[in-house]
């Protein structure tokens, strides 16, 4: 069973202040898990997490994690501007983008970020960006291709993404930069999302160790650290198991020990850049059931929609829905509990067993805390809600507002057109 961290009556106090939707984030839970987390990889010399931004692009979201060691991985201008508005500063921002315009390029570098190229040509591009000259530091993307088996649905198949080098580029990369006298070199690689499967994380571990090995041998290139991405996976759907850190750790070890220690690797500095598992079970979207309606099927619709969690229609991903007070209801009706987007793709959950869902009823969408306000967007004229943290002592913070109709109109020239003749 699917938890919330306020009860019924203080839900209820909350949306007297606080009219619904909006995202609620429970900043204990987010630390608690954190530590977690960290906890699990100190069994490597040096370990770091650089949060994904892009997970939940907020800079409340993004101090608390820094309090807990946390660094910050960015792939845009205005993600690396959050974080280092956050405090996330110099080496604890990874910028692991692509098809990245040379002016990002220079920010990163003037804010010494470690820059994680994505290409074998993003070398020169970089140079020339930063007027000739390449950071002391560098990371290339590793793209296994056909070597890395069984990924899942939503990254696809290495050897059809877009991201990364080839095997054989990653040498000619670090041959050119060590040429050029880059000092450090990183290797980064990340070929799932979503995943829960520990073995799958060992084994791209162990790639990516053979790999530091092998350039260090026929190179002599030192690899100073490995960031193994995200894509950590939750368990969203009631039936799947967490994964647990320690397994991943310790086998992610065990590699370590049989590769990187007797190639004189160790010690090698371990990182991710995990968003999901970090704070996605610690957000919910909370909304309120305003229409009902009998047709073919039986339908909740809710003053929320796509615009603010669009996981469920893009991707068809699934969601927890819980409905405030009545937890321990019998599960006695079906409902499809929907948006008010004008795409029938606009559903929270499809053919859902749930109590039965009165109008004014609270409805909490589990599992929000990560790629779900993040991707908001304003088609159809959907204004995206806001965001609140509640804090350890219980008190709620507004760490975001709703947006308003002049928001939303703010890019439109509205003083002009009056005088337009059409
Ligand atoms: C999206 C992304 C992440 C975070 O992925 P999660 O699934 O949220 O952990 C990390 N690194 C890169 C390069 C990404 O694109």
């Amino acid at each position: 069973m699917k938890t919330f961290p306020l009860n019924h009556d203080d839900l209820v106090k909350l949306t007297e202040q606080f009219p619904t939707p909006f995202y609620l984030y429970d900043e204990k839970a987010i630390r608690e898990n954190m530590r977690r987390f960290t906890k699990a990889f100190s069994i490597f010399p040096v370990f770091r997490e650089y949060y994904a931004v892009k997970a939940c692009p907020n800079p409340y979201i993004l101090k608390v994690l820094a309090s807990e060691g946390c660094g910050a991985d960015c792939s845009s201008l205005p993600e690396l501007m959050l974080s280092s508005m956050s405090g996330i500063k110099g080496k604890h921002v990874m910028f692991t983008s692509n098809e990245t315009p040379a002016n990002e390029y220079k920010y990163a570098f003037a804010n010494g970020n470690i820059i994680n190229l994505d290409d074998i040509t993003h070398i020169s591009f970089l140079k020339n960006a930063l007027g000739g000259k390449l950071p002391d530091t560098i990371c290339f993307r590793y793209n296994p291709g056909p070597a890395k088996h069984g990924c899942n649905s939503i990254i696809g198949k290495p050897e059809e993404a877009k991201y990364g080098l080839t095997r054989d580029q990653m040498f000619e990369a670090y041959k050119i930069c060590k040429e050029e006298g880059v000092q450090h070199f990183g290797l980064h690689t990340m070929v799932a999302s979503n995943e829960l499967n520990p073995n799958f994380f060992v084994d791209t571990a162990k790639l990516v160790f053979e790999l530091a090995a092998e350039v260090k041998e026929k190179l002599g290139v030192r690899i100073e650290f490995v960031d193994l991405g995200g894509g950590l996976g939750i368990p969203y759907k009631p039936e799947q198991k967490a994964v647990d850190y320690d397994e991943v750790a310790k086998g992610i070890r065990a590699e370590y020990d049989r590769v990187i220690v007797p190639a004189g690797l160790d010690p090698l500095e371990i990182y991710w850049e995990c968003g999901r598992p970090i704070t996605g079970p610690y957000g919910w979207l909370v909304a309120k059931a305003i229409h009902e309606k009998h047709i073919y099927r039986e339908y909740i619709g809710l003053d929320s929609c796509m615009a603010d969690l669009m996981r469920p229609g893009m991707y068809g991903s699934y969601h927890e829905v819980t409905v405030s007070g009545k937890e321990n209801a019998p599960r006695d009706h079906v409902y499809d509990v929907v948006g008010s987007l004008c795409e029938n793709c606009d559903k929270f959950a499809v053919q859902r067993e749930l109590p039965k869902i009165d109008m004014g009823d609270l409805v909490i969408i589990h599992d929000a805390g990560a790629h779900g306000r993040a991707m908001g967007f304003n088609y159809n004229g959907k204004l995206r809600c806001g965001e609140l943290l509640l804090r350890e002592d219980g008190s709620v913070k507004e760490i975001r507002r709703r947006e308003t109709i002049d928001d939303l109109f703010s890019t439109l020239d509205l003083a002009g057109v009056d005088d337009f003749k059409a």
